[in-house]
């Protein structure tokens, strides 16, 4: 089974329409169609519709932060389904730890969320991942565990097939420490034994990214683990040249 590499950016809350537009210019120039690895950018709501518009005829998915979990109804703040469908999303990154950690977002309503991008043919990036805390109290795969089950008892292990995982260590996240070779391999490998104990043919296909201070130093060294596919990226995505170095670190 061969898993083309999936890089994604993930601007956050950062920028102002002009920036955004000048940096989605420069990434979409150093793209194409031929490059190992599939490239995305995850945009602030606001900014899709005019990165959806530069986008177009571009190999480049466009995807969201968040979505809701719920259709269509009384639920202020919140964007639909539907909605990022409608402007062209492909992606949509649900269970980030800042949502689970600044939000409160438990593992039920990731579950909600996900399963919700599912229904609209949306790809969810599932993000999991433990506190420097709980690994040091020895409950990485605990924490691993119950992100993971949360979404398959809600959804099915058949829904991985059409979505991405990326494993996110907190303490990676922003700091600018990333975790060592050895500490990734065993948590994505431990990812894609527990879904083969359930359904090898997923395990098989499902991308597992890894995401927390990847940098274009360390990128060619990540991405080539063997359970690596790829990256999802904070920082050094709001750099064109960061950025698409480490696209091309595949
Ligand atoms: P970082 O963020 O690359 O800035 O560590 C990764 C993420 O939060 O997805």
């Amino acid at each position: 089974m061969v898993r083309r590499p999936l890089v994604v950016g993930n601007w956050k809350m950062n920028g102002t329409r002009e920036s955004r537009k000048t940096l989605l210019a420069n990434i979409l120039s150093g793209v194409s169609e031929s490059d190992p690895a599939e490239v995305g950018i995850c945009a602030p709501y606001v900014f899709i519709p005019e990165a959806a518009e530069l986008l177009k005829k571009v190999p480049i998915l466009l995807g969201a932060q968040n979505v809701a979990n719920e259709d269509d109804g009384p639920f202020t703040g919140e964007i639909s389904a539907r909605m990022l469908r409608e402007f062209g999303c492909d992606l949509v990154i649900v269970g980030h730890s800042e949502r689970r950690l600044l939000y409160g977002e438990s593992n039920e309503l990731v579950a909600a969320r996900y399963k919700k991008a599912l229904d609209y043919g949306l790809t969810p990036i599932l993000c999991v991942g433990e506190t420097l805390k709980q690994r040091e109290r020895s409950e990485t795969l605990d924490i691993i565990d119950q992100q993971l089950d949360a979404v398959v008892d809600s959804a099915g292990v058949e829904s991985l097939a059409n979505a991405v995982i990326a494993y996110e260590p907190v303490w990676a996240i922003g700091t600018g420490r990333t975790a060592t070779v050895a500490q990734v391999q065993e948590i994505h490998e431990y990812l894609r034994r527990k879904i083969s104990g359930w359904e090898p043919g997923v395990s098989a296909s499902v991308r597992i990214l890894y995401g927390g201070s990847v940098k274009p130093e360390n990128a060619r060294t990540l991405f080539g683990l063997p359970d690596v596919d790829g990256g999802l990226i904070g920082e050094a995505s709001l750099d064109a040249e960061s950025f698409l170095s480490i696209c091309h670190s595949v």
